[in-house]
């Protein structure tokens, strides 16, 4: 991105310490209300070296700092949070039938300013709904606004949506989400943001490597590397719903032949109990989710469908070798109504080496919330770089004179 730094001469980045600057702005992120002193420990900085940092950052209105409640053995410390008029991102859900808009500070937790449910999937109606939520708001916040940032159920590549099959979209141009050519227009596949927002801050937190995998229509996930996506060469990589894990017989909306996509979710359950194709097969999953104790022959349809799942669940976990894998959506539902099948088919795609020590398989802990989050966490890796923050400052001092 273009960085103003020449508008403020005084506060280039390398004067400013940004290296430790982003260190203290990363631990207030990690863990919202954490004290200067035990970010001063972490880091192994000294009293004075934190309370220079934090000092100035209070004074570039990225963080605020309250007193601390102090215990009799403690020296006064103080308390670091967002600051109330510091930088603001925008993060966007836009999922099959409904889309969120959320404001997000550096603690990155998404507050939601406007929703709605979709009156109609026309692209263009979709953009314009959503393109004025986000200049409503960016209008309110002004150039505190520093990136905007957009989960979408749809393949991304090179930053744009190519193809979605649950929206029933191919190409189409986001940009009109952005009506400030400053402000970055970042935007991702809502699996991939759910799989980083757990390997970051969910279920997975701290694993070096996570594998997350979710079922809404089809499957989507991603790898996530020392707290990095595997993008693949053009952005679109982690299509994990489209490996040939299916019925050879079954061609996918995809285009493709085979797709694991038709063999995980609502419209598996629909073939195996020789029912219609359900028009909205996430919501027909659910409510048949709610029959399965009653009726053997949902139980066997449930089944299958699960047993399609951990197969190809234990054929990445072969080819990838993950430390823990995260389950969301209908993936963690399935595996939680026939949890022994489940089980037992995981195995039994193993390669005989793994099987006495599988990596964990834990349900995702943001829910529905785990793309939101995720967009977040992209906007905020843009604006928590050094050139972010000198762009910030610049901004800053152009606004109020020392
Ligand atoms: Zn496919």
């Amino acid at each position: 991105m273009a960085t103003p730094r020449n508008r403020a001469g005084s506060v280039r980045a390398a004067d400013l310490r940004w290296r430790g600057a982003l260190a203290v702005l990363d631990e207030m992120r990690r863990a919202p209300g954490v004290t200067r002193a035990a970010v001063a420990r972490r880091l192994g900085l000294s009293t004075g070296s934190a309370t220079e940092i934090t000092s100035r950052l209070r004074d570039l209105a990225l963080l605020a700092e309250t007193p601390a409640a102090t215990t009799s053995r403690g020296r006064p410390t103080s308390v670091l949070t967002p600051h109330p008029d510091g930088p603001l991102v925008i993060a966007v859900d836009l999922r099959q039938e409904d889309w969120r808009c959320a404001v997000a500070s550096l603690d990155g937790r998404p507050g939601i300013a406007e929703s709605g449910t979709h009156r109609s999937r026309a692209p263009e109606q979709v953009i314009d709904t959503v393109a004025q939520a986000v200049r409503r708001l960016h209008h309110r916040y002004g150039q505190r606004v520093r990136a905007i940032s957009v989960a979408i159920a749809a393949t991304v590549q090179h930053g744009k949506v190519v193809q979605s099959a649950v929206l029933g979209w191919d190409a189409v141009d986001l940009a009109a989400l952005t009506s400030d050519p400053r402000t970055p227009l970042l935007i991702g596949n809502d699996a991939t943001l759910a799989g980083l927002a757990e390997a970051r801050q969910g279920a997975a937190a701290g694993a070096a490597s996570v594998l997350h995998i979710t079922v809404e229509v089809g499957v989507g996930g991603t790898l996530v590397i020392d707290g990095r996506p595997m993008h693949g060469a053009t952005g679109a990589g982690g299509e994990f719903g489209h490996l040939p894990f299916g019925d050879p017989d079954l061609r996918c909306p995809c285009g493709a032949r085979g797709c694991w996509d038709l063999a995980v979710d609502g419209r598996a359950i629909a073939r195996h109990l020789g029912e219609p194709p359900p028009r909205d097969p996430r919501t027909y999953a659910e409510q048949v989710l709610a029959r399965t104790p009653a009726d053997p022959a949902v139980r066997a349809a449930i089944g299958r469908t699960t047993t399609g799942l951990a197969h190809g669940l234990a054929g990445l976990i072969n080819a990838l070798d993950p430390a823990v894998v995260t389950l969301g959506g209908l993936a963690e539902s399935l595996r939680a109504a026939t949890e022994p099948q489940f089980t037992a088919a995981l195995a039994d795609g193993l390669m005989r080496f793994r099987r006495p020590h599988p990596p964990p398989v834990l349900a995702a802990a943001l829910g529905r919330d785990g793309a939101l989050h995720g967009a977040v966490v992209t906007a905020l890796d843009h604006v928590l770089t050094e050139d972010g923050l000198a762009a910030w400052a610049a901004l800053h001092s152009s606004r109020s004179p020392a």
